[in-house]
């Protein structure tokens, strides 16, 4: 996307000016300090400069949009003023954690425990020391993994508060990473196995570098997937649903469908949960999966 090539030029520069202000000593003389402002509507928080972006690609995507409002930007030390994250048990060695009042999409976090290690799933825009202490509590994290840009809000602080573990991102998204750091690692191909016996599975789809988390031991050992935004859980819990876009009521065609179904084949999984509050399907969640493929296939007359 050229836009956002441009953007990711322009931040490197700022980056680098960033450091050499650090160096200088910020309190001289007309020199602006330099902030990682975080875009309110998406909660994505973008490489340190003087000044706020200009824009946020993410929202300027089809797939999101502008705030009504125009543009507006926020920072981490604003959230916290503002924001409590909320932890909750969903099962055992799952919890989820949703920031209070809303923050960014809305969207939840999850950390996952396993006997190897913890992962934090998916991502929120606040962060503060209270969080800290609670997910280190759960015996901290191994690593971090988020589905998709609409959800890489400050993954990069996260990481940083928890000794720089690697944040795994697939690498056809790697355009839409606003922060550049040493601690995204991109990796490539359908699937790739962490610790734990976790596997990210590429879906593609809603983004072509869309990723979900397979834990067989979740569910009591029947396995569980955690799907962000893709398959989305329908308010009707029994079935999922697949968009290109959410907010713009942009649907995914057939291919692109039939490749999320072929990407999740091979793994078991009886509970699937989604991004947002009270998204699960408890039962049977691979042939929800299924069901509600076949079913919108036919509805767009893709079958
Ligand atoms: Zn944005
Ligand atoms: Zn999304």
């Amino acid at each position: 996307m050229p836009h956002s090539e441009t953007r990711r030029t322009f931040l490197t520069h700022s980056t680098a000016a960033g450091v050499a202000l650090g160096l200088a000593g910020s309190s001289s003389a007309g020199a602006a300090a330099m902030t990682h402002f975080i875009c309110v509507t998406c909660g994505t928080q973008f490489a340190a400069s003087a000044k706020e972006p200009e824009a946020c690609p993410i929202c300027r995507d089809e797939r999101q949009y502008v705030g009504h409002g125009g543009q507006t930007w926020t920072t981490l030390d604003a959230y916290r003023k503002t924001h409590t994250n909320v932890f909750a048990e969903e099962e055992a060695d799952l919890h989820s954690i949703l920031p209070q009042p809303k923050a960014g999409i809305g969207q939840r976090a999850f950390v996952v425990r396993t006997r190897d290690g913890n992962v934090l799933w998916d991502c929120v825009p606040p962060l503060d020391a209270a969080t800290v202490a609670a997910v280190k509590k759960l015996g901290g994290l191994a690593a971090v993994a988020v589905s998709h840009p609409h959800y890489y809000t400050t993954m990069v602080e996260w990481t940083h508060a928890f000794g720089k573990v690697p944040v795994h991102i697939h690498k056809n998204d790697a355009q839409w990473v606003m922060r550049p750091d040493d601690s995204v690692q991109f990796w490539d191909g359908e699937t790739k196995s962490l610790f734990g016996g976790l596997t990210l599975v590429k879906t593609g789809g809603h983004f072509d570098g869309f990723q979900v988390l397979h834990w067989p031991a979740g569910a009591a050992g029947k396995g569980v997937l955690l799907s962000g935004d893709q398959p989305y859980v329908c308010q009707d819990r029994g079935w999922v649903s697949f968009m290109y876009s959410y907010p713009n009521l942009i649907p995914l065609g057939p291919a692109a469908i039939k490749r999320v179904v072929k990407s999740l084949k091979p793994f078991a999984f009886d509970r699937l949960y989604g991004a947002f509050p009270g998204q699960v399907v408890k039962a049977d969640a691979k042939g929800v999966v299924e069901r509600s493929a076949d079913r919108y296939l036919r509805m767009i007359g893709g079958g």
